[in-house]
Parts: structure tokens; C-alpha cells; sequence
């Protein structure tokens, strides 16, 4: 039972995770699983469908897809913003602590801040809350430039072309191909679909500013709606925890954060690494992994059993460009063919739809996006642990 004490303290039973993303949603499946009690804090009370939001704020994606009440996948939720953790122990923006046995941090990542002149003037995509915000702005706009031809940019362009075949779409990459971080293949086949939709692809693009009417690029200003997504980074620091370039919260094997005993990290926010040392990339494969290894890790350490070291990796990369066609590479196979770009769109919901599954069982499946929706045979039974959030800050 949670015990309260004058100075605004309070001791909760089990593990209390920071964040209901996905890395949060997967730590409190597997702590719930082992029958300890899980608590879930974040500061906006839902869970954010990132890998939708491209297709939320381009629109091939209903308002609905942004975002889902967590009450709806967890009974106990605080909504709150976490400011500091210490071993166990985390403190909310009015300086109230919320104690427990185990802390895991799953508080994600923001867009990066780049020392570019003007980026005030860009608009991220990083929470349900942009998407919606973005959705409008693109709605009102003749032509939008996006920065960065990673994940989000290629997929924010590929929606709107689809969505809103009005609206001119420039995609602005500094280096020589999309999707760097993943095979040439998948990167040539969204410069394929992307150009096919008309979308204007400038590779080794330098930005000099960005301004109030659009993006200055090796000297020439491209009028538009502009949009940064040129990368993310975690802000683990801000919580006064030990970190990497990045923002990136250090680790030991056993996904417990350096130098701490009761305090475990997982997805965007912590540095995870494979095996063989590499630093794996910001992914929602590699949250769900990870969040489910802390809490399995979790449990242990309540039950007084030795931590397991976790093996993580990245398999591969689901996108869907809207217009039921997308890009995957899974494991050594990729799919990025015409034709076989119809495959990966269906990847992306069934995935989405095993994430929901393994999270909020059958009821959650009424939060599948909507495209999935219509596929689903049968009508989903209506269910949550409340409607509303406990408010703790
Ligand atoms: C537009 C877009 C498209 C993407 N597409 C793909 C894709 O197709 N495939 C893929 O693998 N990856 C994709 N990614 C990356 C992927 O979505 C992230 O890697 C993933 O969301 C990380 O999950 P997470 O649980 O670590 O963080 P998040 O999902 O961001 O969850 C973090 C949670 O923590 C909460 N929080 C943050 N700070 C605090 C605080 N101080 N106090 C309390 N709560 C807090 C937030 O409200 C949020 O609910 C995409 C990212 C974007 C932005």
C-alpha cells in the first residue's frame, strides 16, 4: 500500500516506470506479468503512437491514431513531469518524490536542437501533439520543406504527397542518400516512391537558415512550411542521471543505469548497444525489446534474484510511406522493390497490432490505427481501468 508523508513523499509498492511510450508500455506488460504491482508516471496521461504521427500529421492517418488514454493499458497512472531521479526516487516539477523498490526511466527523446539560424521557426514531430499541430499547418499550406531524410522525413513527405497532393513537397537531406542509417537499397527505393509522388528529393543539401517564410539552402531560399526532422536526442542529463553524447543514459549489461542499484533505463532515452558493442539507433523495435528486458530485470531485483544480462539488436526497419506502399528491412532480407513495396505497409500494422496485444490484450485493439481497424473481423469490446489519471503535479 502507498504510504504519504508531510514533506510531500510518497512510497509506492513495485516498480515505477517513467514515460508510457513504448519502451514504458512493454516494462509494465512484463512487471505485471510476474504479478508485482507497476505504476506508470508521464506527463501528458496518454500513450503517443509515434511510428504513426507521420501519417497522423500528413493525413492518411485519423486524429485519432496519434494517441491512446494509458489508463486504458495501465490501472495505476500519475500524470506528471519527472525533473530529477536519484537511486529509487524521482522528484516532479513541484517537488513532490514518488519512492519505489524499482524506478525504470523509458522518458524517451526530443527533437534535436542543431545551431542552425532560425530554427525557431521550424515545427518538429516528435508527440501527438505536433502531429495534430502539423496537420493544420500543412492543411493551410501551398508547399512545405522538410529537413531530413531520415525515418520521420521520409515518411512525413511520403503521407503528404498521398493526403494532400496540393501542397508541394520538398525533402532536404545533407548527405548523399535517404534513410542513412539503413541499407542504399531502402534509401534509393524511398527516393523512387517519393519522386514518383512528385516530392522534390535535394541530397547533400547544406541548410545555411531557416526563416520565417522557409529554409535557405546553398544559397537559394525555398519557400515553404518548414519542418525539422533532422534527428532526435535524449535528455537524460536533465534528470541528473550519468550520460553519453546524446543525452543518452549510461548502462550496465543488465540495463541498470551506471553506479545505481534500484534504477533501470530503456528505449530512446538510454544508450543501448549490441553484443558486439555498437550503439544501436533510436528505434521503437529496440524500446519494446528493451522495455520488456527492464522489466523482466525489474522483478528480479525485487524477488533478490541475479540480473540477466540483455542481448539487444536492431532486426530491421518497418516505414510506411502512406498509399499502401513503405519500405522494410528485416534482418538480411530488404523490401524496397516496386512491388514488394506493398508488403511493408502491412508489417507496420501488423506489428502495431501485436504491440497493442502484448500491452493492452484484445480491448486494446480498439486503438489500432484506423487502417487496421477496417480490417478487424469483429467489433471490439469497450473496456478501461478508468477514465481518468490521478493528476500529481
Ligand atoms: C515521426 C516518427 C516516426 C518514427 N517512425 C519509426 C518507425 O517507423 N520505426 C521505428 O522503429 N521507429 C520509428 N521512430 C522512432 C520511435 O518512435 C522511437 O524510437 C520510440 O518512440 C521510442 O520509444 P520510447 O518508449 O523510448 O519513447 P517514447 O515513445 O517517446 O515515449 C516516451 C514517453 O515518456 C514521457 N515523458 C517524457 N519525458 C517525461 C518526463 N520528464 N516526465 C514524465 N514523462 C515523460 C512522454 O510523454 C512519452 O509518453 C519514429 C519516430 C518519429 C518521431
Amino acid at each position: 500500500m502507498a504510504t504519504k508523508n508531510s514533506t510531500q513523499s510518497e512510497q509506492i509498492d513495485g516498480v515505477l516506470i517513467i514515460g508510457g511510450g513504448y519502451a514504458g508500455l512493454h516494462a509494465t506488460a512484463a512487471v505485471r506479468q510476474a504479478g508485482v504491482p507497476v505504476t506508470v508516471v508521464d506527463r501528458t496521461g496518454q500513450h503517443d503512437h509515434v511510428t504513426r504521427l507521420a501519417a497522423v500529421a500528413g493525413g492518411t492517418g485519423t486524429v485519432e491514431d496519434a494517441s491512446s488514454p494509458l489508463r486504458s493499458f495501465v490501472e495505476s497512472v500519475r500524470v506528471g513531469t519527472v525533473t530529477k531521479i536519484q537511486d529509487g526516487s524521482v522528484t516532479f516539477t513541484d517537488g513532490r518524490t514518488l519512492q519505489a523498490q524499482a524506478v525504470i526511466v523509458t522518458a524517451g527523446s526530443s527533437p534535436s536542437s542543431p545551431e542552425i539560424e532560425g530554427i525557431k521557426y521550424a515545427n518538429a514531430l516528435r508527440s501527438a501533439e505536433d502531429a495534430l499541430k502539423l496537420r493544420l499547418l500543412i492543411e493551410g499550406a501551398d508547399s512545405l520543406v522538410i529537413i531530413g531524410g531520415g525515418a520521420t522525413g521520409v515518411q512525413l513527405a511520403g503521407a503528404v504527397a498521398v493526403a494532400q497532393p496540393a501542397v508541394s513537397v520538398q525533402l532536404v537531406e545533407g548527405s548523399a542518400k535517404l534513410l542513412g542509417a539503413l541499407p542504399a537499397e531502402l534509401g534509393a527505393g524511398a527516393q523512387r516512391i517519393l519522386e514518383g509522388r512528385k516530392v522534390k528529393v535535394s541530397l547533400g543539401a547544406s541548410v545555411e537558415k531557416i526563416t520565417e517564410s522557409g529554409v535557405v539552402v546553398d544559397g537559394t531560399l525555398l519557400e515553404g512550411l518548414v519542418v525539422w526532422a533532422g534527428g532526435s536526442e535524449a535528455l537524460g542529463d536533465q534528470f541528473g542521471l550519468p550520460t553519453a553524447e546524446n543525452g543518452r543514459i549510461l548502462l550496465d549489461p543488465t540495463l541498470r543505469v551506471t553506479g545505481l542499484k534500484r534504477t533501470f533505463a530503456a528505449g530512446d532515452t538510454a544508450l543501448h548497444r549490441s553484443s558486439d558493442g555498437k550503439v544501436l539507433p533510436m528505434s521503437a523495435q529496440v524500446a519494446v525489446r528493451a522495455g520488456a528486458a527492464a522489466g523482466h530485470n525489474a522483478v528480479r531485483l525485487l524477488k533478490g534474484e541475479t540480473l540477466e544480462p540483455v542481448d539487444l539488436r536492431q532486426l530491421g526497419w518497418v516505414l510506411d510511406l502512406g498509399g499502401r506502399r513503405g519500405l522494410a528491412q528485416v534482418g538480411p532480407v530488404n523490401l524496397s522493390h516496386a512491388g514488394l513495396d506493398l508488403i511493408p505497409p502491412l508489417l507496420h500494422e501488423a506489428i502495431d497490432l501485436m504491440g497493442l496485444l502484448e500491452t493492452g490484450g484484445i480491448t486494446a485493439l480498439r486503438f489500432a490505427s484506423s487502417s487496421a481497424k477496417s480490417l478487424i473481423p469483429f467489433r471490439l469490446p469497450e473496456w478501461s481501468f478508468g477514465q481518468t489519471a490521478t493528476r500529481f503535479s
